[in-house]
């Protein structure tokens, strides 16, 4: 029986992590769920953001649904040593699982245009899915340091790292529309270089149904907004990735409609880009759809469940068209939201 540890953390996650968990019981009614503390709540009830129990739950899980860490600024939590405090509970975890591939899908729902930033005939029909490398690159070298007035930090890259990203990349284009751009900086970094001629020596071996080019990240910054329409499946190396992701992640329009996958070797980490938004903790009217967006990423990466995670997408895209929440304008609030989700799968709730 395949197992989900769940981890609704602190505000708004336990909210949101339980309108997924409603519709994972309803769609895949034969997974074992299991949840556990992390975060500020953990440390409240174990001393340890991410207590001992939460470990040994993931080591065999299947997936892991994570909700929001955090807590409010004045939080008792916020004066502990760094190493107990809620996000290093969030840090821990995601070390733990060793995830390299971050996986951010970038969808401006249809009905919902006129939240974008972008115009509405460029906003419509946006459908991308960035793929950022997560372990290697600048952020983690062992060669940084400063010298007085000299600092270093290295970008490297080796092939192995290049092909275990790449080849999410290309799996997911092929569910999709088989399309992979591959972003670098070839033209001044060799570390590109090696970048470009890897994933392409990739997809010639092992999938040549997936259509590839080789774009440079400055000229994709420009035109992920100019012309988002043009992009399927974007994959970068980390640092491009981080920037990337953020800035595409304010074409929908709204936090509360972006989900995210993190997939390694091990169990996959699924969970809202969104924070614990503390301001509306409590109140039953956070929007869950990144949550349940995040949960039909688990079907589709974690349990290999690619049309039930369908089910739930087309689903959820209903539901904020018919019920939108009040962050999106609307009046629904979490409950009538997800059993809006629930009715539009054909289940009576
Ligand atoms: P954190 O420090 O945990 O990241 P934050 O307040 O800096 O918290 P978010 O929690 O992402 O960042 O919240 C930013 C704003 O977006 C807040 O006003 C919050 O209420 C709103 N928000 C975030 N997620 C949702 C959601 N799922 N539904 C409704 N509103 C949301």
């Amino acid at each position: 029986m395949p197992k989900i540890v769940t981890l609704p953390g602190d505000g708004i996650g336990p909210e949101v992590t339980a309108a997924a968990v409603e519709v994972l019981r309803e769609v895949a009614p034969d997974v074992h769920i299991e949840e556990h503390a992390i975060g500020g709540g953990a440390y409240d009830l174990y001393g340890d953001p991410f207590p001992q129990a939460t470990r040994d739950a993931i080591r065999d899980a299947d997936a892991v649904l994570l909700g929001t860490v955090g807590g409010p600024q004045n939080s008792p939590w916020n004066s502990l040593p760094r190493q107990l405090r809620p996000e290093s509970g969030l840090l821990a975890l995601r070390k733990a699982l060793g995830c390299y591939a971050n996986l951010r899908p970038v969808r401006v729902q249809p009905g919902l245009e006129h939240l974008s930033p972008l115009k509405p005939e460029l906003a419509r029909g946006v459908d991308i899915l960035i793929v950022r490398e997560l372990l290697g690159g600048i952020y983690f070298d062992g060669d940084r340091r400063i010298e007085g007035e000299t600092a270093y930090n290295t970008m490297r890259y080796t092939t192995p790292e290049v092909e275990r990203v790449a080849k999410v990349a290309f799996w997911a284009a092929e569910q999709r529309r088989g399309r992979v751009t591959s972003v670098d900086k070839a033209n001044v970094l060799e570390v590109s270089e090696l970048w470009r001629r890897d994933v392409q020596a990739l997809r010639d071996r092992e999938y040549r149904n997936v259509h590839l080019n080789h774009e440079y990240v400055d000229s994709v910054a420009m035109l992920i907004v100019a012309n988002p329409g043009r992009y399927d499946v974007i994959v970068t190396e980390n640092l491009f990735g981080d920037i990337l992701s953020d800035l595409a992640a304010v074409i929908p329009g709204s936090l509360g409609l972006m989900p995210s996958a993190s997939l390694g070797d091990g169990p996959g980490l699924f969970e809202p880009i969104h924070g614990s938004a503390p301001d509306i903790a409590g109140q039953g009217i956070a929007n869950p759809a990144a949550t349940i967006m995040s949960a039909a990423m688990l079907l589709r990466h974690g349990l290999d469940r690619p049309q039930v995670a369908n089910q739930v997408d087309r689903a959820v895209a209903l539901a904020l068209r018919e019920h939108p929440t009040r962050d999106l304008g609307g009046k629904a609030d979490t409950r009538t939201f997800t059993h809006a989700v629930l009715n539009a799968m054909g289940s009576p709730s």
